[in-house]
């Protein structure tokens, strides 16, 4: 029998503020245990919760760059639950009226282009962390209180592929907008996937698990893979499926049933009478619109429009925005779009993951400044050097932090262009192969690839090429 898939995808994407959602303990990750608290985020009993005005701000900047309507009010509300990760008992979110709703994330698998609905995106604060130490279990509250968007999708998704490549786009948008750093070994950037199969050509949903537990888009694309056929394999035997929460385990590569999944009521959501209903002015959403940048798939199209670059250059060079950033400075510098993109794509961002750093540091700390790059094409577009002595330069560059030209300098690699030397060097290595040149003179055409590289060599690899093939096939046929 012939079955689909369905799923829904939820992220909580944690804010990159700088203090929590509701006091003003630092939000920064990687703190000393519960270094980062107060009374309010450990729920002592007494305090009242005050809102961080820029959580409002980057949930507007992310609703608006995935094209939801902005709720003029929206209301906070309780998740009432317990476990020892949430000092208060209870979760402020947001439950009945979110800040946005509908929305959509457009993808292209395989050249196909389609659009996710989003269901709704929503602020709320994170838990604590538990830590388990064989018998022991010790608590961190420096997570509890920092802000996060929960993005709910609606169950558009129907291949682990396509929810791979919403989840990359929804996180190079977030990247762009700067609102979350998107690590998701760090867990700033968290999918939990609600899963369903059902015969194809049904209209009716099946029953759906939520795997959780998946920290690299592999993961998810997986642990999806895995779940489906589950699913499959259960339906195929009469079996049904039960609604539950499973995690997925990254050793054994499968998912496991954690406990029956809970539903809505079970939370006792009500709104919280500690903070008032939220309302978002028009205005404040045009100067929120009016400071967006320029988000990945603009500037993709720009890329190719303004630019004239192929559209896969313009995707490589646009998956990162620090990166785009780093591109488009060099172009400023020197205007040879295509020439920078080659030299982008290939040895920055080689190098870069060679040396396994983070790729912030093209912009940040790379040694190669986009400026330095450009004059390095500029270089070779003046044929003052040859592609093959830039790649030297380049290392130089990488190494050293110095300008092309002063390494040029430095160490004499400027292109031999001078006729008159080439010509001395061709002469005697033609002196020097006597009988390859008759050879060549006699129809062996293969020969001229030889005398290039010996003319090459006897120049140390400074004679610019195609000068060297002009007067060698002169002196050749004469
Ligand atoms: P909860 O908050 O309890 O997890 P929601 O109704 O908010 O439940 O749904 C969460 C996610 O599950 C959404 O992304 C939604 O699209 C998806 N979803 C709901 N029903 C199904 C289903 N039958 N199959 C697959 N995904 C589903
Ligand atoms: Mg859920
Ligand atoms: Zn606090």
């Amino acid at each position: 029998m012939d079955y689909e898939a369905v799923i829904g995808l939820e992220v909580h994407a944690e804010l990159r503020t700088e203090s929590k959602i509701f006091c003003g303990c630092s939000a920064k990750f990687g703190a000393a245990p519960n270094e980062h608290t107060c009374p309010l985020c450990l729920g002592l009993p007494g305090v009242l919760p005050v809102l961080n005005r820029r959580v409002v701000e980057y949930a507007i900047t992310a609703g608006l760059a995935t094209h939801c309507a902005i709720a003029p009010t929206s209301v906070w509300a309780r998740k009432n639950y317990f476990y020892p990760d949430l000092p208060k008992g209870y979760q402020i979110s947001q439950y009945e009226l979110p800040i946005c709703t509908g929305g959509r994330i457009d993808i292209e698998v395989d050249g196909a282009a389609r659009a996710i609905r989003l269901t709704r995106i929503h602020m709320e604060e994170d838990t604590g962390k538990n830590i388990h130490d064989g018998e022991t279990s010790l608590v961190d509250y420096n997570r509890c209180g920092v802000p996060l968007l929960e993005i709910v999708s609606e169950p558009d998704i129907r291949t682990a592929a396509e929810a791979g490549a919403y989840l990359r786009k929804l996180r190079q948008i977030l990247q762009y907008l700067q609102v979350c750093d998107g690590n998701m070994e760090e867990g700033s950037f968290r999918c939990d996937a609600n899963i369903s199969v059902r015969r194809r050509g049904s209209e009716t949903l099946g029953t759906r698990a939520e795997v959780k537990n998946m920290n690299s888009f592999r993961a998810v694309e997986k642990a999806i893979e895995h779940e489906i056929a589950r699913q499959v394999d259960r339906v195929e035997h009469g079996e049904r499926i039960v609604q539950e929460t499973r995690l997925w385990d990254p050793d054994r590569e499968e998912t496991r049933s954690m406990r029956s999944k809970e539903s809505a009521h079970d939370y006792r959501y009500f709104p919280d009478p500690d903070l008032l209903p939220l309302t978002v002015s028009r205005e404040w959403v045009a100067a929120v619109q009016a400071a967006m940048p320029e988000l990945p798939d603009a500037r993709r199209a720009r890329f190719v429009a303004e630019h004239v670059l192929p559209p896969y250059d313009a995707e490589v060079l646009t998956a990162r925005q620090d990166v785009a950033d780093y591109f488009e400075a060099a172009v400023r510098a020197h205007p040879n779009p295509k020439g920078l993109s080659n030299w982008v794509m290939g040895d920055v961002l080689r190098l870069v993951r060679e040396r396994k750093l983070d790729e912030a540091l093209v912009i940040r700390d790379w040694p190669v400044s986009p400026q330095h790059l450009a004059a390095m094409v500029a270089l070779i577009d003046d044929d003052t050097i040859s592609g093959k002595i830039a790649k030297t330069v380049f290392e130089q560059m990488v190494a050293s932090g110095d300008a092309p030209a002063a390494i040029v300098a430095a160490q004499g690699l400027s292109q031999v262009t001078d006729s008159g030397a080439i010509d001395a060097a061709i002469a005697a290595v033609l002196a020097a192969n006597g009988d390859k040149v008759a050879e060549y003179r006699a129809g062996k055409d293969k020969l001229f690839g030889f005398f290039v590289g010996q003319v090459m060599q006897a120049t140390q690899g400074k004679a610019n090429p195609a000068k060297v093939n002009e007067l060698l096939k002169t002196r050749l046929a004469g």
